[in-house]
């Protein structure tokens, strides 16, 4: 799927819709869930245009994918999370309740989760 520049993750990096942001660096931006699932939900997007879903990786992605995962686990912990544990979530197309098109990693934590489903 072609990246589309107008979706909501971009236009939050060009700063044209406020966010809660809780952490950035040169590679990712973090920020609170406008729909929060959890008492924390930040949700972690890496810069420029990635592709818009897991299903278009290849391994040429593992070294910045892996740097996205650490980025959130530390994300995690800077908030408090690590002590009582916490999910991570990448969500792919329709059935995977994928909504925006710019790959993207969920941290959810602050209650008991429960099972996945
Ligand atoms: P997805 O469902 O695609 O995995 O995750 C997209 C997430 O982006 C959803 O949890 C949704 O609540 C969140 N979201 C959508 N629009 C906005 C917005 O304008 N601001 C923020 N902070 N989150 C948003």
């Amino acid at each position: 799927m072609p990246y589309d520049p107008g979706n909501v993750f971009a236009r939050i990096l060009r700063d044209e819709i406020p966010s809660d942001r809780v952490y950035e660096d040169d590679e990712v931006v973090a920020f609170r869930d406008i729909a929060p699932h959890a008492p924390t939900h930040i949700v972690v997007i890496p810069r420029g245009e990635p592709p818009t879903s897991p299903a278009e990786l290849d391994d040429a992605d593992a070294p910045w994918v892996g740097r996205l995962v650490v980025r959130a686990s530390r994300i995690a912990a800077e908030q408090g999370l690590a002590h009582d544990g916490y999910r991570l979530i990448l969500n792919c197309g329709a059935h995977g309740g994928q909504t925006v098109p710019h790959l993207h990693m969920h941290i959810l934590g602050g209650r008991p989760l429960g099972p996945l489903g």
